[in-house]
């Protein structure tokens, strides 16, 4: 799947729409999920263009691949969810629901989210 970079994320990245940021590095930019599922609710994206967790991990170079990761354990420390644990999701493709074509993690936590559900 070709990048679309009319994505809203990407709109996010280019600062033509707001976004609550939490976190921003060289390589990652990560702001509050504008419809949050959990007390802690954050998106965390690379600044590069990929569509999805597989063309991230297939097409990235080695260090904004580093670099997220790094980052994501940061946020999760700065965020206060690292002692009670958190869940990490990354929709894919239409069976993934994804519904922005930008590469994200969602991290939540701050309560207990319970069993994964699948339906
Ligand atoms: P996904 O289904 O994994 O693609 O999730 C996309 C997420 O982006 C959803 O949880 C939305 O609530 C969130 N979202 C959409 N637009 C915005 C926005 N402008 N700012 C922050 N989060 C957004």
């Amino acid at each position: 799947m070709a990048y679309d970079d009319q994505n809203i994320f990407a709109k996010i990245l280019r600062e033509e729409i707001p976004c609550k940021k939490v976190y921003e590095d060289d390589y990652v930019l990560a702001f509050e999920d504008i419809d949050p599922k959990a007390p802690v609710h954050i998106l965390v994206i690379p600044k590069g263009a990929y569509v999805s967790i597989d063309d991230f991990g297939i097409n990235a170079p080695a260090d904004e691949i580093v670099a997220f990761y790094k980052a994501l354990a940061l946020i999760v420390k700065e965020q206060g969810v690292e002692q009670d644990g958190f869940r990490c999701i990354a929709n894919t493709g239409v069976h993934g629901g994804q519904e922005v074509p930008h590469f994200h993690m969602h991290v939540l936590g701050g309560k207990a989210i319970g069993p994964m559900v699948v339906s």
